[in-house]
């Protein structure tokens, strides 16, 4: 049984009239959702984010840093911030999450992620287990930093010592990127031979339908194929209303859900399928 986890990297001032519209069709579908959050934007509009997502049922809050600040090297998308900032990322972020929203956070998703999780970021692992998150959804890239990121099973972080703390990954593409809605111009993130051939475009995505056909549809199918526990999609509320402001995209994505009969849940309800097996 795969379990469809809508969830949104929530990291800009551009993200707040978004959420307003993502909200909404959330609640016209009756979909639950996940919001990473990077606390200074939620501080920068508090109330405007407290009157729609606190206590709201559909949706889990989860954190998604305090600034954005990277916490491991990648290859094109920045260097890691200083080990001194860690905790403010990290703990502090969950601490402020928790007093505004009211609730436990025990999510994380670091800024930009990274192909191996954070199988290689010794001390943010640390942080992540002491500050009493249950999961991270970090490995959100494909190999060698290619997208889009595989489908990857749930696994724990044993090996680095946290048997305890479950990752979660997404996957498909940035859609950011998939968008070119970065304005970087081109970067280096296909892999060759591709994995899923049937993902890569020539170009750009253009209209909200050739994102679905390129990278909701065919991910979401593969899931089911292959029996996954999760699929979820790597989405941005800035990014997805620059280029689709009718959140076309969305109604689509979460019929076919609807069509293809899947549960739908939250990362916290996945980590507590997979975390009591
Ligand atoms: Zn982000």
């Amino acid at each position: 049984m795969t379990l469809y986890v809508a969830a949104y990297d929530t990291e800009s001032p551009r993200c707040l009239d978004a959420v307003r519209k993502i909200v909404a069709v959330h609640e016209h579908h009756q979909m639950p959702a996940t919001f990473f959050l990077v606390a200074r934007a939620v501080a920068a509009a508090r109330e405007e984010y407290v009157a729609l997502l606190r206590d709201h049922p559909l949706f889990e809050i989860a954190c998604h840093s305090y600034t954005h600040m990277v916490l491991r090297d990648t290859p094109e998308f920045g260097k890691a911030g200083p080990l001194d900032q860690f905790p403010h990322e990290i703990v502090e972020s969950k601490q402020y999450l928790e007093d505004t929203f009211g609730r436990q956070v025990i999510g994380f998703r670091p800024p930009v992620s990274a192909a191996d999780g954070l199988r290689t970021a010794p001390e943010a692992l640390r942080l992540i287990d002491e500050a009493g998150y249950e999961y991270v959804s970090s490995l959100a890239w494909g190999p060698q930093w290619s997208l889009p990121a595989l489908l990857v099973r749930p696994f724990t972080y044993a090996e680095q010592g946290y048997p305890r703390l479950w990752e979660l990954p997404p996957c498909g593409w940035h859609e950011n990127l998939l968008k070119g809605n970065n304005r970087c111009g081109p970067v280096r993130i296909l892999l060759f031979p591709p994995a899923m051939p049937e993902t890569i475009p020539n170009d750009y995505v253009k209209t909200p339908e050739e994102e679905f056909a390129y990278n909701n549809k065919p991910f979401i199918d593969k899931a089911l194929a292959d029996d996954m526990p999760q699929v979820s999609l790597i989405w941005h509320p800035w990014s997805l209303n620059l280029f689709d402001p009718e959140m076309r995209m969305l109604h689509m994505t979460f019929a076919y859900v609807r069509e293809r009969q899947m549960p739908a849940g939250t990362f916290a309800d996945l980590w507590r399928g997979v975390a009591h097996q």
